[in-house]
C-alpha cells in the first residue's frame, strides 16, 4: 500500500528544521508520498525508516544517476503521465553519437561541437549532456582508445558505452573509472554477464530488446538477479515505434506499477532517419513524449537550440513561476552616477530588461523588486509592484548609499503610479523608462540624472 503523507510524517523527527528545503516535516512528508521529493533529502532519519519509505514511496519511472563527480546527471524519476499534473522532474538527456568505424575528423568534429554549443537563457546554461559511444568494429582496442579520447577531450560529458560484448563494454568502463557510464547493453544472450558487470562496477545497465515485449523480459530476469538502476532501449527505430513503446511504457509505469517498464528509456532517433532536420523533428516528438535518453547522429547549434528550449520549456515546473532574487544587480560596472532601473523578478523580465541594458553598454544598477514572480503589469494589478512596495525597498536595498544622483527609472507600463511614488519617495526624482525593453538602449543613451 502506497504511504500517505500522515503516515509518512510519523516517521519524521518532527522538529520542522527546514533543512530539507521544505518549512515543514508535514509538508516534506507530502512531497516524499507524492513522490517528489526522495526521503533521503531529510538528514536525520535512520537507515531503516530510509528504507521502509524508500521503497513504498519510489517514483514509479527510477530515478537513475549517470556519471560521476561534477559530471553527473539523473535521468527518469518522473511521477505523473502529463506535465500540468504535477511536473516532469528530469529533463531528457540530450547526446551524440561517436562509433569506432568513424574518421578521427569525425570524431573530433563531433565532441568538439559537444564542448562548444553552449547557450545561457534566462540564467539556465543549455547544453548536450552525454556522449554515447559504440563499438561498431568488434574491436576492444579500438573501443577503449575511442573511450579515453571522449574522457581526455570532453570533461563534462556523461558517458554510455554501447557494445554487446560484456568483456569491451567492461574494458571501457573501466576506464572511465568514477565517472560510472551507463552499459548499453543487455540483451537476452549476455544479460547474466553484463548484469555481474553492471554490480561489479556500480554502473547503470540498459537493456536492449528486439521489441517492447523483449525488453521486459530482460527487465524483469535483471530484476530478479537484483540490478535496479536499469535504462530500457525497445529496440524501436522508427518514430512511430518509439513514441508507441514511450507512451505504453510510462502508462504501463504510472498507471499500473509495472516494475519492469519503470524506467528511463533511451531512444535513437540518429538511427531512424538520414535526414538532420527529419532527426530533429523525431527527437522533438520524443522529448516531449517521455524520453529518458536522446541520441542524435550530430551536434548543430541551428538545430540543437531548438530542442534544449524546448526540454527547457517542458521540464520547467508549471506551477513555479521562474524567478530572480530580489536584490540590486550592477550591469556592466556603474558606478555613483549611473542610472537606477526598477523591475519586477518574473526571470524571463529580468533577463531581457538586463540583456538590453547590457547591450547599451551603458553601466546602470537594475533594482529587482520581489513581485512573486508575476510580469510588472500583473504585479501591479495583485497590489504587489504599487508605489507604497516600491517606496519601501527603495529605501531599505541600500542603493542610496551607491549613487550620488536621486533619479529612479520605472517601467513606462507603470507611468500611472508616478505621482504617487513621489510622494512615497520625495528625495527621488521618477523617470518613466520605455515600455518596451528594445527601447532601452536607446533611451538610456540619452539618459542624464535629473538636475
Ligand atoms: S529536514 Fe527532516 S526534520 Fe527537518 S524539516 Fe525536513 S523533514 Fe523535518
Amino acid at each position: 500500500m502506497a504511504l500517505t503523507g500522515i503516515m509518512i510524517l510519523k516517521m519524521l523527527p518532527k522538529t520542522n528544521c527546514g533543512e530539507c528545503g521544505i518549512p515543514t516535516c508535514l509538508a516534506f512528508g507530502m512531497k516524499v508520498a507524492a513522490g517528489q521529493i526522495e526521503i533521503g533529502e531529510c538528514p536525520y532519519v535512520s537507515d531503516e525508516v530510509k528504507e521502509t519509505i524508500g521503497e513504498a514511496s519510489a517514483p514509479p519511472i527510477r530515478s537513475i544517476k549517470i556519471g560521476g563527480g561534477d559530471a553527473v546527471m539523473t535521468t527518469g524519476g518522473e511521477t505523473c503521465l502529463f506535465r500540468h499534473d504535477r511536473r516532469f522532474e528530469n529533463p531528457t538527456g540530450l547526446g551524440v553519437l561517436i562509433t569506432t568505424d568513424m574518421s578521427d575528423a569525425d570524431v573530433d568534429g563531433r565532441i568538439a561541437r559537444f564542448n562548444s554549443i553552449r547557450i545561457e537563457r534566462v540564467g539556465v546554461l543549455m547544453k548536450a549532456d552525454l556522449i554515447a559511444i559504440k563499438d561498431s568494429k568488434g574491436d576492444e582496442g579500438a573501443f577503449t582508445s575511442l573511450v579515453q579520447k571522449v574522457l581526455d577531450n570532453a570533461p563534462d560529458a556523461k558517458l554510455i558505452l554501447m557494445s554487446d560484448n560484456p568483456d569491451t563494454i567492461g574494458a571501457g568502463a573501466k576506464a572511465c573509472g568514477d565517472r560510472k557510464p551507463l552499459l548499453l547493453g543487455a540483451n537476452k544472450d549476455n544479460r547474466e554477464a553484463m548484469g555481474n558487470l553492471a554490480k561489479e562496477l556500480g554502473c547503470p545497465l540498459g537493456v536492449i530488446g528486439s521489441n517492447i515485449d523483449d525488453a521486459v523480459e530482460i527487465s524483469e530476469a535483471l530484476i530478479k538477479d537484483g540490478l535496479k538502476d536499469l535504462v530500457i532501449d525497445t529496440g524501436a527505430r522508427t518514430m512511430r515505434a518509439a513514441l508507441e513503446d514511450n507512451v505504453l511504457a510510462r502508462r504501463a509505469a504510472i498507471n499500473k506499477k509495472f516494475k519492469p517498464l519503470g524506467f528511463p528509456t533511451i531512444t535513437f532517433p540518429c538511427d531512424m532517419t538520414d535526414d538532420p532536420l527529419m532527426e530533429v523533428m523525431v527527437a522533438s516528438v520524443l522529448i516531449a513524449k517521455y524520453a529518458g535518453i536522446v541520441i542524435l547522429s550530430d551536434l548543430q547549434g541551428d538545430t540543437l537550440f531548438p530542442l534544449l528550449l524546448e526540454r527547457l520549456n517542458i521540464f520547467t515546473d508549471p506551477q513555479r513561476p521562474m524567478v530572480v532574487k530580489e536584490d540590486i544587480y550592477p550591469l556592466t560596472g556603474p558606478d555613483e552616477n549611473s542610472p537606477v532601473l526598477i523591475t519586477c523578478n518574473f526571470s524571463l523580465t529580468y533577463f531581457i530588461v538586463a540583456g538590453e541594458i547590457e547591450g547599451s553598454r551603458v553601466p546602470s544598477w537594475l533594482l529587482i523588486k520581489d513581485t512573486e514572480g508575476l510580469s510588472v503589469l500583473t504585479a501591479w494589478a495583485a497590489g504587489k509592484f504599487g508605489a507604497d512596495l516600491i517606496a519601501m525597498f527603495i529605501n531599505k536595498c541600500g542603493i542610496a548609499d551607491k549613487v550620488k544622483h536621486r533619479d529612479l527609472i520605472i517601467p513606462g507600463y507603470l507611468a500611472s503610479i508616478k505621482g504617487e511614488l513621489e510622494e512615497e519617495l520625495p528625495d527621488w526624482t521618477i523617470t518613466i523608462g520605455p515600455r518596451e525593453a528594445g527601447h532601452m538602449p536607446a533611451f538610456l543613451k540619452e539618459w542624464k540624472p535629473a538636475a
